[in-house]
């Protein structure tokens, strides 16, 4: 019998990882290849000692009835749980409780537990960046950034990559998926974790904030499932973090610090600084995902279909649809 198909998915984001379960449901080969040390992407958590914090995706929605079903099984495992936090939105110098009865999902017991679930059950090579696709007779051969071959014979290639990260990976032969990835500009944002020694007495869980430089402040550990340690999350609003993008961290920390200060914030005992580079999109593309089938290559990602968790699953799940429709999995 011949065998599968073998595909290769570069990213091991939800989105990636989604389109890779889906694929691999349908019967191909599929190999993931992920830059950094584990899944997840943004769906991250920062961890320390006696502490973790949720820095990127703080919580996510789910109203398709196929991210609900996925929802439902990570849900059995005990990877995800709703969070009802107290939540405030601060505009101006007023305060009012946040509209809207919207039901928000959170990895347990850290956020990036669905992706890890996702994860276990496919081959997913960790610490491999890819830096460059090449077509042989023998079909797509990827190369990492240290100049190994990793395969000489995928029948496609799919990238789950921020859209700014797509564009040097595309071959000269891919102009319309270029332009695709050109279109989308993502923004920068930067996410200060925050450590206490004692519970922080504050009126709310989360916040919404619409003056100044913040835009999003949580308490880490009102999330279900969370180490107790007092940890808290800020994170500065998209048009202030591509301004002070490359500010250094203690500097950027001290104007964070000063305005959670103004909102009640108390100076917490010790604190950690990540910049994202690529957080979100802006304007955000409604493609889903796109599939080039003569070429063999795929996009998916948060930045096709929404720039959520959600929008990035279902983004992924279409494209193993679509390639499913064109290629045989054998
Ligand atoms: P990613 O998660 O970015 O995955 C891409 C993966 O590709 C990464 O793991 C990366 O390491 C890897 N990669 C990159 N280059 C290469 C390469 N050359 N070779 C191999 N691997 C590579 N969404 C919500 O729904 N709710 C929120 O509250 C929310 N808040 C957010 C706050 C912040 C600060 C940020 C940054 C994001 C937030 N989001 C939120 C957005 C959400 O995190 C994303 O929409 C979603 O996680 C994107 O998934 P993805 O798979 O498309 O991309």
């Amino acid at each position: 019998m011949t065998p599968p198909k073998h595909i290769a998915v570069i990213g091991a984001g939800i989105a990636g990882l989604s389109c890779a379960t889906s694929l691999q449901t349908a019967g191909f080969r599929v190999s993931v290849f992920e830059k950094s040390r584990g899944p997840a992407g943004r769906m991250s958590t920062r961890r320390g000692d006696d502490w973790q914090c949720d820095h990127g995706a703080q919580y996510f929605t789910a109203r398709h009835p196929d991210f609900r079903n996925q929802l439902a099984s990570w849900r059995d495992a005990g990877a995800v749980e709703s969070w009802t936090p107290r939540i405030c939105v601060f505009g101006g110098k007023a305060t009012a409780p946040s509209q809207g009865a919207i039901e928000r999902f959170v990895g347990v017991p850290r956020m990036t537990a669905p992706a890890h679930l996702l994860a276990a059950a496919l081959a997913v090579t960790a610490n491999t960046p890819i830096s460059k696709l090449e077509r042989l007779d023998s079909g797509w051969c990827l190369k990492s950034a240290n100049g190994e071959k990793l395969d000489f014979s995928f029948n496609a290639v799919l990238m789950a990559l921020p859209a700014p990260q797509v564009i040097p990976l595309l071959p000269e032969s891919a102009p319309q998926l270029s332009a695709l990835a050109q279109r989308a500009r993502m923004r920068g944002c930067w996410a200060l974790m925050l450590r206490y020694d004692a519970p922080v007495d504050l009126p709310f869980d989360a916040a919404f904030v619409n003056d100044g430089p913040l835009r999003w402040i949580a308490r880490d550990n009102s999330k279900p499932g969370r180490v107790r340690r007092e940890t808290w999350l800020l994170h500065a609003n998209a048009e202030w973090s591509e301004a002070h993008l490359e500010e250094d961290g203690e500097s950027v920390a001290t104007k964070l610090l000063e305005a959670f200060g103004q909102l009640g914030g108390p100076i917490p005992q010790k604190w950690s600084i990540h910049r994202w580079r690529f957080a979100d999109t802006e304007p955000v593309l409604n493609d889903v995902c796109a599939w080039d089938p003569g070429l063999g290559l795929g996009l998916c990602g948060d930045w096709l279909n929404g720039g959520k968790v959600e929008g990035a699953w279902l983004s992924g799940h279409a494209l193993a649809k679509r390639v499913a429709q064109s290629i045989h999995t054998h």
